[in-house]
């Protein structure tokens, strides 16, 4: 089968290799899409400490079943998508309600080949513990491939309770940035202050209507908040990968405000200076995200199919699977939205 199989920073290789082994009780799958996630970008870019090279990447998939045990209810023809991670349900996170956090969790695109090729096994221990999902008629394959990172969004707010008449501040205008703004609009945020780098992503942004976009390379974050939010904001949310934006965001909130610190820092750049006396004195609370449980998966099921998310605003580009390294390419000028590689 063709795939994409990464080899280390910026080595990507579109090749004929042989296909996943499929067991009994797996499910093999065709793929049909799989959209570019900010952090398959960022292995491709700067490389992981955790991912071996001759991985196929990708997990923001949609897919056909090819073939399935009866016992899990999927038969041949089900349009599907999985969630990325199968927590092992024993270790004490696990136990103590927290499996996002697993010791022993095993990831698409990681452990077990991810959906850049033609051909994927969900294996067993994601169909047993519910982590596939079969995608009804009723929703489009754009809609099934946010499912996943809506899912990471969801758990933010899980994590953090947003209420009716806040201020909230994006710093990141990707596809992760204004997931969360529909997610706060959702919640019934006052006003919704997305900030970025790229005016042309900005652009893409403002098809979602919120309050006001920031370019940040033209205009100091905390002169707009001062000026706009004279007590500063009352929260902010890091959608990006940048140590030194995680530092702004504390001198942007009010006191007792929250900073949600959810963008991923490369791996040779992940040191934050932050003003401590900010948060002692200001009682700040400065909080990560991080994946999400199969409760939140299934709120974000729900979210995307009742059109909280506008799921088809987020595809500005889709490539073949033959060009996933221009897709890359065009994901790393965050240009547009999400890119969507077409597999099938
Ligand atoms: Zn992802
Ligand atoms: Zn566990």
């Amino acid at each position: 089968m063709r795939a994409a199989v990464w080899y280390g920073p910026g080595k990507l290789e579109i090749q004929q290799i042989e296909e996943p082994a499929c067991g009994r009780n797996d499910l093999m799958l065709q793929v049909l899409r799989c959209n570019i996630c900010g952090s398959d970008l960022r292995t491709y870019l700067s490389g992981s400490s955790s991912i071996k090279p001759g991985t196929v990447l990708g997990h923001e998939f949609i897919g056909r079943v090819l073939r399935a045990p009866d016992w899990s209810g999927f038969s041949a023809g089900h349009l599907v998508t999985a969630a990325q991670d199968i927590p092992c349900e024993h270790c004490w996170y696990c136990l103590h309600d927290m499996e996002h956090l697993c010791e022993n969790k095993l990831e698409f695109g990681k452990h077990f080949q991810g959906a850049f090729a033609e051909y994927m096994v969900i294996p067993e221990i994601a169909l047993r513990k519910g982590w596939v999902k079969r995608v009804p008629e009723t929703m489009t394959e754009n809609q099934a491939t946010l499912i996943e990172p809506v899912s990471s969004c969801v758990h933010t707010q899980s994590i953090v309770s947003f209420k009716p008449s806040e201020n909230v501040l994006i710093i990141g205008g990707g596809p992760i940035g204004c997931i969360h703004g529909e997610l706060v609009k959702h919640a019934g945020a006052e006003a919704i202050v997305l900030a970025d780098l790229s005016e042309a992503r900005l652009e893409s942004a403002k098809r979602f209507g919120f309050t006001s976009y920031v370019n940040a390379s033209s205009v100091k974050l905390i002169d707009y908040v001062r000026e706009n939010f004279p007590q500063g904001m009352d929260k902010v949310i890091s959608a990006n990968p940048s140590p030194d934006a995680l530092a702004e965001a504390i001198q942007l909130v009010r006191k007792r405000g929250i900073v949600v610190a959810f963008g991923g820092l490369p791996k040779d750049n992940f040191t934050v200076q932050a003003d401590g006396n900010k948060i002692h004195y200001d009682e700040i609370t400065l909080t990560g995200s991080y994946a999400y449980s199969r409760k939140e998966n299934d709120l974000a099921f729900e979210y995307v199919s009742a059109g909280v998310i506008s799921a088809d605003q987020y595809i500005t580009s889709v490539y073949p699977l033959e060009e996933i390294v221009e897709g890359m390419k065009a994901a790393q000028r965050a240009e547009g939205l999400k890119v969507q590689i077409k597999i099938s």
